[in-house]
């Protein structure tokens, strides 16, 4: 694969936000399926990330992860069909994997990857065992059948999780996100920062140029928010034309100038539609967590929205925060 691919395959998989996420018993039941089928020691769900592969489920290994050099995986995934190996110790590109001269000793490896609707292979659904074997067309042919299931079962957890529209983390799941980044800013003793943000009199964009514009509105504000913010901020549509961004790492003044530059990129955009040209507003609420043990997640969200209600009843299209 090329490298400009494999970085878009990264992005693709990065953006299901799977790596180092909880076990759970949708995918574990699959695995435990292909372990019973195959009548093998281990059955694994491999997500073959830059230089690892980590395994969302795992039945039969005690790690739940390998270097991504020395994988079985890291091979299937080149390829957009079954990787089948009857005897590694016999295959000149295994034999000399510490997987096969060592612990766990693999032999047989049948692995199908899991390709994503962009059509990115992000990892595998595989089964191996210890001693060398045939794999019946049958057994192959279920094995397809279950990453099938482990792709639709990784799709209806993004569906869940990101809003169609803008593909931004839709509330429940910033909620999620940000509890986690609460927990480790408190654990580390820094601070993040939180905006909120509504487009003005979007209602009258609406009916001024059909809800259709109104969606393109919704999508150029997350382009312009994705082009401005870094990956480790969390954007999220929090509903309607009100949006929620996370700032990791952030105190209030250097959000305040990350929320001047979005406002300013709003206000000077031009979207074009039907031979017209659209302009809009935003107003924008900010707070911080201010490396304080008793503010909630929903308490800085409340100190923010109390801010942007501010700035709409002052005039619209501007920043507010506290100044203290
Ligand atoms: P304000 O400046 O006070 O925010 O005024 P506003 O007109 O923007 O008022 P408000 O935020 O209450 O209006 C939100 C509007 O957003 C109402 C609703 O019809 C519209 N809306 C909500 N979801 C969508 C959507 O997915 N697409 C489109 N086009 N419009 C939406
Ligand atoms: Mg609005």
């Amino acid at each position: 694969m090329d490298q400009s691919s494999e970085k878009q395959r990264l992005e693709d998989l990065k953006h299901y936000a799977l790596l180092d996420s909880a076990p759970e018993e949708s995918f574990d039941r699959i695995t435990r399926i292909a372990k019973k089928v195959f009548g093998v020691p281990i059955a694994l769900i491999s997500l073959v990330d830059e230089n690892r592969q980590w395994f969302k489920s795992r039945q039969g290994l005690e790690t739940c992860e390998t270097p991504r050099d020395i994988s079985f995986c890291t091979h299937a995934i080149e390829k957009n069909q079954p990787l089948i190996v009857h005897d590694a110790s016999e295959d000149p590109r295994f034999r000399d994997s510490p997987l096969v001269t060592g612990d766990p000793n693999i032999r047989f490896y049948a692995g199908i990857p899991l390709r994503s609707p962009k059509g990115f292979n992000l990892g595998t659904l595989c089964v191996m065992d210890q001693q060398p074997r045939i794999a019946s067309l049958e057994h192959i042919e279920i094995l397809r059948d279950l990453a099938r299931l482990v792709v639709d079962e990784i799709e209806l957890r993004a569906l869940a999780a990101f809003d169609c529209l803008t593909g931004m983390h839709r509330r429940t799941k910033f909620m999620e996100v940000a509890e986690t980044e609460l927990q480790r800013a408190t654990r580390y003793g820094s601070n993040f920062s939180i905006l909120i943000f509504d487009i003005d009199h979007f209602k009258t964009i609406n009916d001024t140029h059909g809800h259709a514009a109104g969606d393109l509105v919704l999508q150029k504000v997350a382009e312009i928010c994705k082009a401005n913010l870094r990956s480790v901020d969390i954007a999220s549509r929090f509903g309607g034309d009100e949006f929620v961004v996370l700032l990791p790492e952030t105190n209030l003044s250097d959000a305040r100038v990350i929320a001047e530059r979005l406002r300013h990129q709003f206000e000077t955009c031009q979207i074009e539609e039907g031979g017209h040209i659209m302009q809009f507003t935003t107003s924008f609420g900010l707070a911080d967590h201010a490396n304080s043990d008793l503010k909630t997640i929903n308490a800085i969200l409340n100190e923010a929205d109390d801010y942007l209600y501010e700035a709409k009843t002052n005039g619209r299209n501007k920043v507010l925060t506290s100044t203290a």
